[in-house]
């Protein structure tokens, strides 16, 4: 699926921190944290095809 490349692309290597409704479309918004540091990473929503990686 070409939304789980992008992910892979933007956040590489991740797990699930949390998932939230959405505030654009009601859909799941998904937290995703480092698998080891356990760092927040960034946030997707398949729904609206965002991508977000935080910058520290
Ligand atoms: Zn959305």
């Amino acid at each position: 699926m070409y939304f789980e490349i992008l992910l892979d692309a933007v956040l590489g290597e991740r797990q699930i921190f949390h998932i939230i409704e959405c505030p654009i479309c009601g859909f799941e918004e998904v937290y995703y944290e480092d698998s080891e540091t356990k760092k927040l990473i960034g946030r997707a929503c398949s729904s609206c095809n965002f991508v977000q990686k935080f910058e520290f």
